[in-house]
């Protein structure tokens, strides 16, 4: 039986080990994915212990995206550069990192688009949040040519991100601002955390970037959250009419990923959506 699972702390929650046991089951092989809640001072000896055990493959989550890249023996050009890994594969006791979330952010905009209105010249992205997540998405919307503005609550990391990734990039730019003055543009996507510290949020307290009067400025919303999965800013696009995207659409595109980059097989992804779906 070959091992996988999710290291994360707190990772009682996830929604990953559904989406995978169902794939495992849906191609008959004899493998399961796992829970592993590590507490901080024990993620040396956990590594080490997936590197011996073997744990053949790994989802990272909060907190671990970036800490644990000094355990792995290598880490692909695209996790290097955004600076964080999702995905660990163990290849006989060799510990290869990814990131697969970039590119499940761009799934997720512009896979299932069923004539979504999406802009095709010059689009601007407005990213609001500057953590981990928000690195992946500015990252794959720049590898797509879309311009970006980040902005955050604490101005200097999503100062960062844009001097950073402005090295990297030619055809698209990237910059970055203040919570309290917005842009607009033509896709707003939210990657705080806001709704998962504060899933009953008082509607006087909510951020001005998920009002009618700025959200009805773009034409495709995205919010990375997945619990809950209406948020304040998806409700306010259905309110208002404009195409959106919820959290669980990256969620699965970043396992289907996953699980071609560790089995090397065609993921059965609608039997892994329709498990992930399942559990919203
Ligand atoms: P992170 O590195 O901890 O970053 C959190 C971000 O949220 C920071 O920019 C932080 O701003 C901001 N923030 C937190 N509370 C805030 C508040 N009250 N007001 C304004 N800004 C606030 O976390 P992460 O890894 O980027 O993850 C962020 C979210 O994305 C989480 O909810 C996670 O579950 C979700 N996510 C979803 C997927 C998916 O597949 N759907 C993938 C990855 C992550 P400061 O810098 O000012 O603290």
């Amino acid at each position: 039986m070959k091992r996988y699972g999710i290291l994360a702390n707190p990772a009682k929650h996830s929604l990953s080990p559904v989406m995978h046991n169902a794939a495992f089951k849906a191609l008959h092989m004899r493998a399961h994915y796992e829970i592993f809640e590590v507490p901080e001072n024990e993620l040396a000896k956990f590594m080490k212990f997936v590197r011996n055990e073997p744990i053949e493959g790994l989802s990272v989550s909060l907190p671990y995206k970036e800490k644990v890249m000094q355990y792995l023996d290598k880490i692909n050009k695209e996790a290097l550069k955004i600076g964080s890994v999702n995905t660990i594969v163990n290849s006989e006791g060799f510990l290869y990192g990814f990131n697969t979330d970039y590119l499940a952010s761009n799934k997720a905009l512009f896979i299932d688009m069923k004539g979504r209105h999406v802009p095709t010249k010059d689009p601007i992205a407005v990213v609001i949040g500057a953590g981990g997540a928000a690195r992946a998405v500015c990252y794959g919307l720049l590898k797509m040519g879309i311009h970006v503005w980040v902005a955050n609550r604490t101005k200097e990391k999503a100062d960062a991100i844009a001097i950073e990734f402005a090295e990297m990039f030619n055809e698209a730019e990237i910059h970055s601002n203040d919570l309290n003055d917005l842009k607009t543009g033509d896709i707003l996507i939210n990657t705080t955390s806001i709704w998962t510290k504060e899933p009953k949020i008082r509607i006087q307290n909510l951020p001005y970037f998920c009002s009618s009067e700025y959200v009805r400025k773009f034409k495709l919303v995205m919010d990375l959250c997945y619990n809950p999965l209406e948020t304040p800013l998806i409700k306010a696009a259905k309110r208002i009419g404009i195409e959106y995207v919820t959290g669980d659409k990256m969620l699965l595109y970043q396992a289907v990923d996953q699980f071609e980059l560790w089995t090397g097989k065609k993921p059965p992804v609608e039997v892994m959506r329709d498990a992930l779906e399942a559990e919203l």
